[in-house]
């Protein structure tokens, strides 16, 4: 079986942007059926031919930000319990904010190896938000643009080692 990689993270970063362009072509059809749950998709990914399944946790656009952490930990917890590896991804431009800080505290208690992911580093607006990513505890972050395909070099040689 493949391995499992999540991808967590507090709304808008580009979870869905990266896995999309993971997944590409090979994304279920069922997720184009109406009805169908949008809290957590699956898909197979190919990243420079490394191969592995991966969840995308969702949604929360909705939510009011008072029930939004508490929504968010069950979802994140559960995609994490089956995951091999979780990747953590931060929004570079916009820097970090508490509910990042909240999510890294849920993840540091977990046995689950963490890559840490500086999404949107495109261009120079993502630079302070990197930095600030540093200080989350988790290591240095893997800067990325799932928009423009940029950094999935440094993100395949990370996940290698893991999965
Ligand atoms: P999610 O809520 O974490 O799944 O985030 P989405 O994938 O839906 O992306 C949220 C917004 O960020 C969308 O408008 C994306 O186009 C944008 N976005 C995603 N990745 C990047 C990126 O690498 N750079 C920039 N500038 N925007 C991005
Ligand atoms: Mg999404």
């Amino acid at each position: 079986p493949l391995p499992t990689v999540a991808i967590i993270g507090r709304p808008n970063v580009g979870k869905s942007t990266l896995f999309n362009r993971l997944v590409g072509k090979r994304l279920a059809l069922v997720d184009d059926q109406p009805g169908v749950t949008r809290d957590r998709r699956e898909g197979e990914a190919s990243l420079i031919g490394l191969e592995f399944k991966i969840i995308d946790t969702a949604g929360f656009e909705d939510e009011d930000a008072a029930t939004l952490p508490g929504r968010m930990r069950v979802q994140t917890e559960a995609a994490v319990r089956d995951a091999d590896v979780a990747l953590f991804m931060i929004d570079a431009r916009a820097g970090i904010v508490p509910l990042d800080e909240e999510i890294a505290r849920w993840l540091r208690v977990t046995q689950v190896p963490i890559v840490l992911v500086a999404n949107k580093a495109e261009g120079r607006g993502g630079e302070s938000g990197f930095y600030q990513a540093m200080a989350l505890g988790l290591g240095d972050p893997i800067g990325l643009s799932a928009e423009h395909g940029e950094g999935m070099a440094d993100l395949f040689d990370a996940l290698r080692p893991l999965i």
